[in-house]
């Protein structure tokens, strides 16, 4: 069991909390979205949340829980959807939110605090200089800096520019270790694969300098199709024009758009796939010409001209997108859930074809283009009209069997929810950063069982949470 008392004796600078209610919302995040999470993680807490306003109170901080043997699971805002910010072995949540100043704004780069939120620091970067973050989460107005970082991918603007992962989305790290005088490291290059996309696990993000792109006023579009294949084609074309810049290409099958979609819906019949974008300014003509090129196109919706009255109580296009379609269909549907699918190039398009016309409608599409490895190609984040767990899974093996892999959103491993397998950067740098296994425990397979058995019928069950049931 922590020791609060101890602690705080240790931390008089630190604003700890242990009120129950306070703890719990901090120990949560969007976990819920998956049926299988929700049954597993529901009751987890933590013991206690700490509240860094600055390097050193980090410093500090890990330094009294490692001399205390106290868990500690770094939290930006909690909207990852994996159970990546959850306690599952109690101690400490280190809430960062409050580290949100943006320290340095230059032609094409940045430098902020990890705790600041991903809307306030563009807001800067475009009063500043009309710059902004290249990507960004589809809840760039709550999510913070190193969260994304630590527990994302990409999103709006991986259609231009990949994904996190790739080399030059992300210029330099600042990250404290867990040990019993922690250091600080400035991380580059390769190094940056050791904590970006780990949870947390092997360092806290204190400070990220990240590359800035010009920022346009972009024009939200829909375009209507008759069918998922056109709508799907056209998107793919959309990305391979490289003439036309674009922040956001995404495709939602009929009638899930007209369905879920409450405050679009009076612009999209039921019968329509639809394609959204977000299209540069002077770009827009060329955009629309490429729509007119396609027999059955139909402009649906389109910000350019569009009052501020107008446009009065409409989300942003990109929270149409992402995790947003699923948080959307869920809200009117409490049944849905999602799965995260890769289709790899060249075959994407006749493998979304060929996926959706198998599950029907068990499985509305949606699909979001990005640049992968250089090429335009799309994820899938399908909404799933969920029966049973057993059936999820069986989902998900079809995908592999016919050639689409699965970053499965269900399970709360780094292993099992992408990489199918142990990364042994990251590991070979937990054991210098984290040598007591302290940080957000549970989330790395490979620390707990490095023999672990990753066959696709297995699902990894942390031991500390078989204790904390
Ligand atoms: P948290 O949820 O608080 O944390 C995420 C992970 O990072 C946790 O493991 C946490 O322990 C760790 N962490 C947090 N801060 C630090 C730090 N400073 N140092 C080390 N570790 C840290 N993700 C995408 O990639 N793209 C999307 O478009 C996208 N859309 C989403 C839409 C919805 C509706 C939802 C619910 C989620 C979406 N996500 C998306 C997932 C999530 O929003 C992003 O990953 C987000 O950026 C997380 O930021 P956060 O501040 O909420 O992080």
């Amino acid at each position: 069991m922590t020791d609060i008392a101890a602690l705080k004796a240790r931390l008089p600078q630190i604003r700890i909390e242990d009120h129950p209610t306070l703890v719990r919302q901090k120990s949560r995040d969007f976990f819920w979205y998956s049926p299988v999470l929700k049954r597993q993680l529901d009751h987890i807490t933590a013991d206690c949340v700490l509240f860094a306003t600055s390097m050193a109170d980090v410093v500090a901080a890990l330094a009294a829980c490692y001399a205390l043997d106290i868990p500690v699971t770094p939290r930006g805002t909690g909207t990852g959807n994996y159970g990546q910010a959850m306690p599952l072995s109690r101690g400490a949540v280190l809430d960062l939110s409050l580290m949100n100043k943006v320290l340095e704004i230059a032609p094409g780069r940045l430098v902020a605090e990890a705790g600041a939120v991903i809307c306030d620091i563009d807001k800067q970067a475009i009063a500043h200089s009309g710059q902004e973050l290249r990507l960004h989460p589809s809840t760039a107005k709550t999510a913070t800096l190193g969260g994304f970082i630590a527990g994302g991918s990409g999103g709006v603007g991986s259609i231009s520019w990949g994904g996190l992962r790739d080399l030059g989305n992300i210029t330099r790290l600042k990250v404290v270790t867990m040990e019993a005088t922690p250091r600080i490291l400035d991380l580059r290059g390769e190094d940056l694969h050791k904590v970006s996309h780990a949870y947390g696990t092997n360092g806290i993000i204190v400070e990220a300098e990240m590359p800035l792109a010009p920022a346009y006023g972009w024009v939200e579009v829909i375009i209507g199709f008759e069918t998922l294949g056109a709508a799907a084609s056209f998107a793919n074309e959309t990305g391979e024009a490289d003439g036309i810049l674009k922040k956001q290409l995404a495709v939602v099958a009929a009638p899930a758009a007209h369905d879920y979609f409450n405050r679009h819906r009076a612009w999209l019949p039921r019968e329509s796939h639809i394609v959204c974008a977000m299209i540069a300014p002077h770009n827009y003509d060329a955009f629309l010409a490429l729509t007119r090129r396609r027999r059955g196109a139909e402009l649906l919706f389109s910000t350019a001209g569009m009052s501020a009255a107008e446009r009065k109580g409409l989300p942003d296009i990109y929270e149409l997108g992402w995790n947003h379609t699923t948080l959307r269909a869920l809200k009117i549907d409490p049944t849905i859930t999602y799965l995260q699918v890769l289709y790899p190039f060249p075959n994407q398009l006749d493998l979304v074809e060929k996926i959706h016309a198998r599950f029907g409608d068990e499985l509305p599409a949606h699909l979001e283009f990005v640049r992968f490895d250089g090429k335009v190609t799309c994820f899938g984040l399908p909404l799933v009209r969920f029966t049973t767990e057993e059936r999820l899974d069986q989902i998900v093996r079809i995908h592999e069997e016919m050639g689409a892999p699965v970053f499965n959103p269900h399970r709360y491993t780094l292993e099992e929810g992408g990489m199918k397998q142990t990364d042994a950067q990251q590991l070979a740098f937990k054991r210098e950063a984290d040598p007591k296994g302290l940080l957000n425990p549970g989330k790395m397979i490979a620390w707990d069982d490095p023999n672990y058995d990753y066959s696709p019928s297995r699902t990894y069950l942390f031991p500390g949470l078989q204790a904390v049931e």
